[in-house]
């Protein structure tokens, strides 16, 4: 098991699915079921070389999404008080 690589965080990684978000050129593009590395206690995630590489030559050209979904703006700093 790979030890996490935060310093301080006792953590590990788990291979875990993730959605993936992107902003390219300040276009929000979200890549569901992402294969990553997931630290069970901080949340860092790591992706591979490969998974990197593939995810630059997809949004070269990525085409239509499958689906799509709102994107907001944080209300307000009370709301996260
Ligand atoms: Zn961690």
């Amino acid at each position: 098991m790979k030890k996490c690589s935060i310093k301080g965080c006792p953590g590990h990684y788990e291979k875990k699915d993730i959605t993936h978000v992107v902003n390219k050129h300040g276009q929000i593009i979200i890549i569901e079921n992402v294969p990553a590395e997931v630290c069970t206690v901080c949340g860092d995630t790591l992706l591979t070389l490969d998974v990197v590489r593939a995810l630059e030559k997809f949004l070269a050209n990525p085409g239509e999404p499958s689906k799509s979904a709102p994107i907001y703006q944080m209300p307000s700093k009370e709301m996260a008080a």
